[in-house]
């Protein structure tokens, strides 16, 4: 049997702009797929109009392009995809896989996760109540190969963990979505930033029950600020500045571990990354930062 052909993708969600950080994520996905002579997707993961600036879609599909990072076909849109998820819900819920939940987390945590209305076993209706609608997780040891981690071990609690994948609002979940689209697209490999890392056993448990095969994953380290905290929104991370796109993906090559020659500190976005993709070392990244 030959290997199915490699297909990654990038995935932000439009929380805000690209930030350094998420270029990192963003450039060893497509590196990877690159070098796998595989393809490569961008998918925007707008599952929370609450949370998403509607301007951030824009401004990151125009980052990816001043950094020359090209998707193989169309963007896909999450917020285009209800149909799917409410299909994959109504499948778990049918199979006994998932199940509606009108606690908090709070309260789960207080009960030491334990529902104390017994939705999980179906035996509270909701009512008027508004409830979530969870993922059942087995209580499993699960044992995986990280591309670039090693071998990865994972005690999955039921119960106290069962991700929402319908949220009290009215929301697909990121851990449902991801799953869904993943198997949709074909999606051979993930690579992502390691903060993602503890997901990745839940999200197998969701693949199976789906009937998929999960793919391979690659967590690279994320990108730390000065002190010490992950880049992200919360932690204001500035946008990347797309005026100085060849200077971000000479100082993104660094992060990862790769060895860019100073003559290209002068080069243009396409001698970068024509470079990049000539050079490209997955094991010369960095595991220092998780
Ligand atoms: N949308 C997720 C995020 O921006 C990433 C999804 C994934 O790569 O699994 O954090």
């Amino acid at each position: 049997m030959t290997a199915a052909p490699y297909r990654g993708r990038f995935a932000p969600s439009p929380t805000g702009p690209l930030h350094f950080g998420s270029l990192v994520a963003g450039l060893a996905s497509y590196l990877e797929a690159h070098s796998h002579g595989g393809q490569w997707f961008i998918r925007i993961e707008d599952l929370d109009p609450l949370r998403e600036p509607p301007e951030a879609t824009g401004q990151i599909l125009r980052s990816l392009e001043a950094h020359n990072l090209f998707a193989d076909d169309a963007v896909r849109f999450q917020s285009r995809r209800h149909n799917a998820y409410q299909a994959a819900i109504d499948r778990l819920i049918m199979q006994g896989d998932a199940y509606r939940c009108t606690c908090s987390r709070k309260q789960l945590q207080d009960n030491r996760g334990r529902h104390p209305g017994h939705c999980r076993d179906g035996h509270i209706s909701p009512g008027d109540r508004p409830f979530a609608i969870r993922f059942a997780l087995k209580d499993e040891e699960s044992h995986w190969q990280d591309q670039l981690l090693g071998p990865q071990h994972q005690t999955v609690k039921a119960e106290l963990d069962d991700p929402v994948i319908l949220r009290k609002e009215g929301f697909y979940a990121y851990q449902l979505a991801v799953v869904v689209d993943d198997i949709d697209q074909d999606i051979t490999d993930v690579v992502r930033g390691s903060d993602l890392l503890d997901m990745t056993a839940q999200q197998q448990q969701i693949y199976r029950a789906l009937g998929a095969t999960p793919p391979r994953w690659l967590h690279i380290p994320v990108i730390l600020n000065e002190q010490g905290q992950k880049l992200s929104k919360q932690t204001h991370a500035p946008a990347l500045d797309d005026d100085n796109a060849a200077r971000n993906l000479f100082l993104a090559l660094l992060a990862l571990g790769q060895e860019p020659p100073r003559s290209l500190t002068e080069a243009t976005v396409e001698n970068i990354m024509g470079w990049a993709l000539r050079h490209w070392r997955r094991e010369a990244i960095h595991l220092t930062s998780r």
